[in-house]
């Protein structure tokens, strides 16, 4: 067990955009002397950098370097005089105010306040259902199917979008791979803006390499459901542009090279699930209280509506008053709140509620330095939109670069 001083003890668990939200903060508080924090904090995260998934399109496409979409916690931590622990958290024991980590060993952390900000898993229920795994229905999912090993032959990997670290080597391998082949068939299978971007980089990719090379956007019947149908329609001509293949129907199966669609079954190289999101494996043993597939259930607050000193944030939550998509941009803007939230909470004063704006600007990138615009109902597109997106995208990620 560990126990660091006779302060109370800010647990920060995952270093997503909220959290490096509130690293930032910290920093900027502590060169101006303006601090008045008064608690240990200490940041539990699985990787000493985090990869920002705005810019991984186009760090596929070669418009970006790996470092130009990094994120280096560590140092980060260091400048916001937070302990910076490189462990995977496990387990939230909240009835006693513990977390359970892995890493070299296995390690239990004492909180006065816990702030959870570890994102989610890619939603692999259509492949995990066509291999006859249910849900076992107490709100755990079941997991037992592994997507790097699903299938008869263990070549026929499905490569799941998150965790970004391990797919940013997986996708070096597909380019690898796209290299020593004649014709090389990729297929992503989604139908939210992330699978867009990654089907279009994706393409811009491999055709640099072989025109022969092709890749397939697998999307059921609800492309984009929630934009506008004019933004649907830009989209679907600039999918056309780059000579992308749509197939509107659900991916069932991936195995010995053959993707299987409803109707279909396509020779496919490789396959990225780009399929949404599901709680973390960790949700399943936790004692917080669960909404829908393994999300800690908040309030307005960011609070845990079981445990009053557990905030979550960004896609580990789902809000139970109202519907909140699970996006970066929510968890930058409701993290924001959730950190006011947590400083008030240590000082035992009034906290505040999120209020999404109910409008967004969404940027999506079209492979080329080109992209794709939506705001409410207003659509633009052009190269200035994919110059804007990363005028957006740098001001976030170099935000604490010198
Ligand atoms: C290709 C792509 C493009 C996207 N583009 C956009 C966009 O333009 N706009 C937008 O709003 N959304 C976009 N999204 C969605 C967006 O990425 C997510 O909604 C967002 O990243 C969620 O942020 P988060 O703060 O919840 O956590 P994440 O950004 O997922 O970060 C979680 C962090 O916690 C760490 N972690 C995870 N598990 C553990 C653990 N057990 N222990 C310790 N640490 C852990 C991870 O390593 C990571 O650093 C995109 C998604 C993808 C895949």
């Amino acid at each position: 067990m560990t126990k660091f001083s006779s302060k109370k003890i800010l647990l920060l668990a995952g270093a997503g955009h909220a959290h490096i939200g509130m690293l930032r903060r910290l920093s900027a508080e502590r060169l101006k002397q303006t601090d008045t924090t008064d608690a240990d904090i200490h940041l539990i995260s699985e990787q000493p950098q985090t990869i920002y998934s705005g810019m991984l399109p186009g760090w596929m496409a070669g418009h970006y370097q790996l470092h130009d979409i990094s994120i280096d916690i560590k140092s980060l931590c260091m400048r916001a005089g937070v302990r910076f622990v490189q462990q995977s958290l496990v387990q939230v024991n909240a009835a006693s105010n513990k977390v359970v980590t892995t890493g070299d060993e296995q390690t239990d952390f004492s909180y006065d306040v816990l702030s959870l900000n570890t994102g989610a898993d890619t939603d692999m229920r259509w492949l995990y259902d066509q291999n006859d795994h249910r849900n076992n229905g107490n709100n755990s999912v079941d997991r037992e199917v592994d997507a790097g090993t699903v299938g008869s032959d263990a070549n026929t990997d499905v490569i799941a979008i998150r965790p970004l670290s391990t797919f940013i080597t997986q996708w070096q391998q597909v380019l690898k791979d796209a290299q020593q082949s004649e014709k090389y068939q990729l297929a992503i299978i989604g139908a939210g803006a992330a699978a867009i971007e990654l089907v279009m980089a994706a393409q811009v990719a491999l055709q640099k390499i072989n025109r022969n090379h092709q890749v397939t956007l697998v999307c059921g019947e609800n492309l984009l459901s929630g934009f506008n149908s004019g933004f649907r329609q830009r989209v679907v001509k600039q999918l056309y542009r780059h000579g992308i293949t749509i197939i509107r129907e659900r991916a069932t199966d991936y195995c010995d090279g053959k993707l299987s669609t409803t109707h279909k079954s396509l020779p496919i190289n490789a396959v990225i699930a780009a399929t949404g999101v599901i709680g973390s494996a960790w949700t399943d043993s936790t004692d917080l209280e669960i909404k829908g597939h393994g999300f800690i259930a908040v309030n307005h607050k960011q609070q845990s509506i079981s445990h009053s000193n557990v905030f979550a944030v960004g896609d580990v939550a789902t809000r139970v008053d109202k519907y909140v998509a699970h996006s970066g941009v929510h968890s930058v803007h409701g993290g924001a709140i959730e950190a006011d939230n947590l400083l008030a909470y240590l000082k035992d004063s009034v906290m505040k509620g999120y209020q999404p704006k109910t409008r967004t600007l969404y940027l999506l990138s079209c492979g080329d330095k080109y992209a794709i615009g939506s705001w409410g109902n207003v659509n633009l597109q052009g190269r200035w939109v994919w110059h804007l997106k990363k005028y957006i995208d740098k001001r976030f990620i170099e935000a604490d670069k010198d």
